[in-house]
């Protein structure tokens, strides 16, 4: 699927106001404030903004939660 161009991101998203599926329109890729890589865009049929969020590496890996001591 690749088609070369890297300007636009053809990529899905949910439209709450369609309230289906929609590939989202202009979407241009931003960095979170935590690292993470999302796509934001609008909904091709209503125009809503839709904001998709990828699932790419933040810089910092996600700690995961200690679990609590077993105290009984
Ligand atoms: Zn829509």
């Amino acid at each position: 699927m690749v088609r070369g161009g890297r300007e636009k991101f053809m990529a899905e998203g949910y439209c709450v106001k369609c309230k289906a599926k929609k590939e989202i329109t202009d979407g241009v890729e931003e960095i979170m404030k935590n690292g993470r890589k999302a796509i934001k865009g609008k909904c091709p049929t209503c125009g809503t903004v839709m904001f998709k969020i990828l699932g790419g590496k933040a810089v910092t890996p996600p700690t995961p939660p200690t679990p609590p001591p077993a105290a009984s």
